[in-house]
């Protein structure tokens, strides 16, 4: 079958949920039988986000291939329970570093390089590439139409419409209609106005998701199909809801997927979305709850940990049980404090010293008080600092990462990072394989004694301390054998203790918890249920 492309646009502001609308559609589309592929363009100029602060576009998701990317990639995965590659996110600045690099090897001899066609060409090959294979290829363009940094992906899309052909293409543009609540009313206009940009640039719209705090009578839908010129069946409401994981069913209910394989012209018998419903179901009918104590550094940005909360949803799921996440505030001395009826201690990974004494308190407590504890990356690197210090007594042991002239570095460099001068895309990144420990809490979880999961990160245990660190309790359940690298420590005499050097969380579905999620909610359940003054049931 000749691949179809649906491109998805932002219109009025950003933060509209685009990555999620388009995994939705693309989750609906493959319960229709269909392969789904999707791809994210970000016009920003940096070559990939690795080297951003989580501040700016949250976090950077890793694919499989050692990729950084958009954390939209992270919803993809969820949703289509299928990984994503390098080849599936791309910025502006990747692009013209491409068509730079030909212009000096002399590929364009001759010729004046330019943003049409050089730079469209460029994003056109790259949009065929991650296409390949695919029955339908979602492209998600970053940024909201009017910025002038988004225009070539724009050109580009509008040129592939006119190049795959009409039944071949489909735009949808997502929008926001505001509540104004001094008129109690909501308001057309700012989307009529996006919807005139996008025509000025040549792309007329075929769909309409509206985000909007209030429902969208048929009245409304009527108003906007007519000023947009988009057939009112292809008005669709987006309302906020509870969970992400109800986007495809609202979009179902109202026939988007019908919609959209009629304007494709695309037939399948099959409609599945029964796994899909199920997630939903317990995921709305939680039996118990249990609350997580998140010691990370943004307090106050949650996407900057997009995919630990949501792995944390999932093991929920597994578990059928809510999840509650309390940020703490790493940079408290008190921090012991804030710990207060919460049933696990989570560290998520990490960069940079502030807060790193709070992350080693309450993993320290975590330990004492037989707290559950689950460390990720950075999390595993506290894990072994607090032991050190506590157990084996090595005061002021560290990471080399914080200081760089303790006596005990046991978290330290990598012999080959020592070197590396360039900062983009030289960490360890991607896939490596984990041989685990026969009987420890990870195999238990994982049911198997070989796993990979995705790294990202610059340092490694110590191995100088491995025999001290063991010989004084903390197991080693997980090591990349071909290089000696400590993967997973685990503690013996705790209910739950589990860090690694990975990151699991990227590998969480809701249709597939991750194992070690799902076991470290069960063992919070467990406190929760063992001792309930502890815990917060839910009727
Ligand atoms: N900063 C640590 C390192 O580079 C941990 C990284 C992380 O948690 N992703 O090794």
């Amino acid at each position: 079958m000749t691949t179809k492309y649906i491109f998805v646009t932002g219109g009025v502001v950003s933060s509209l949920g685009k990555g999620i609308t388009a995994s939705s559609l693309g989750k609906l589309l493959q319960a229709r039988g269909l392969q789904v592929t999707m791809l994210k363009c970000d016009p920003y100029i940096n070559v990939d986000p690795g080297t951003m602060n989580p501040f700016q576009h949250g976090e950077v998701f890793v694919t499989e291939d050692g990729a950084e990317t958009d954390l939209d990639l992270g919803h993809y995965e969820r949703f289509l329970n299928k990984e994503m590659h390098a080849s599936n996110n791309f910025t502006a600045g990747k692009v013209y570093q491409t068509v730079l690099d030909r212009e000096r090897r002399g590929d364009f001899l001759g010729t004046t390089v330019q943003v049409i066609p050089h730079i469209t060409d460029e994003i056109k090959n790259r949009f065929r590439a991650a296409a390949k294979g695919a029955d339908i290829a979602i492209i998600e363009i970053g940024g909201t139409v009017g910025d002038i940094e988004s225009l070539p992906f724009m050109e580009a899309a509008r040129q592939m419409g006119l190049e795959a052909g009409r039944e071949n293409s489909l735009y949808v543009h997502v929008t926001l209609i505001p509540f104004i609540r001094a008129s109690e009313e909501l308001k057309t206009k700012p989307t009529q106005h996006s919807v005139q940009k996008l025509r000025e640039i040549g792309i007329a719209p075929d769909v309409l998701v509206c985000r909007s705090e209030k429902p969208i009578d048929a009245n409304m839908k009527a108003k906007l199909s007519m000023f947009c010129s988009v057939p009112k069946e292809s008005v669709i409401e987006a309302p906020d809801v509870d969970s992400i994981y109800e986007v495809p069913m609202v979009f179902h209910k109202q026939g988007l997927d019908d919609q959209i394989m009629m304007l494709l012209r695309l037939r399948t018998q099959s409609k599945d979305l029964d796994s899909w419903t199920k997630v939903v179901d317990r995921l709305k009918h939680p039996k118990r709850e249990v609350v997580v104590a998140m010691a990370g550094k943004y307090t106050d940005y949650k996407d900057a940990y997009k995919s630990v909360n949501e792995a944390l949803v999932h093991g929920g799921i597994a578990n059928e049980a809510k999840v509650k996440i309390r940020f703490l505030d790493t940079t408290d001395p008190k921090i012991g404090e804030q710990l207060d009826g919460v049933h696990g201690i989570l560290v998520p990974g990490g960069f940079g010293d502030r807060g790193i004494e709070g992350k080693i308190r309450v993993a320290q407590i975590a330990r004492e008080k037989k707290i559950p504890y689950f460390g990720l990356c950075l999390g595993l690197q506290i894990a072994v600092i607090e032991f050190s210090r506590n157990v084996l007594k090595l005061a002021g042991a560290h990471s080399t990462e914080f200081d760089q002239k303790t006596r005990y570095p046991v978290i330290d460099l990598l012999p080959e990072q020592k070197t590396v001068k360039d900062k983009g895309a030289t960490m360890r990144l991607g896939t490596y394989e984990c041989t685990l420990k026969k009987g420890s809490l990870s195999h238990k979880a994982y049911g198997t004694l070989q796993i990979s999961e995705r790294h990202r990160h610059r340092y490694e245990v110590n191995n100088k301390f491995r025999k001290l660190l063991e010989d004084a309790g903390l197991s080693i359940a997980g090591l990349h054998a071909p290089k000696n690298l400590v993967e997973i420590v685990e503690l013996k005499d705790h209910p739950w203790y589990v860090a690694c050097q990975f990151h699991p969380e990227f590998k969480g579905r809701p249709e597939a918890p991750h194992p070690l999620f799902r076991d470290f909610v069960a063992a919070m359940v467990e406190r929760a249920e063992s001792s309930p003054s502890r815990s917060a049931i839910h009727a």
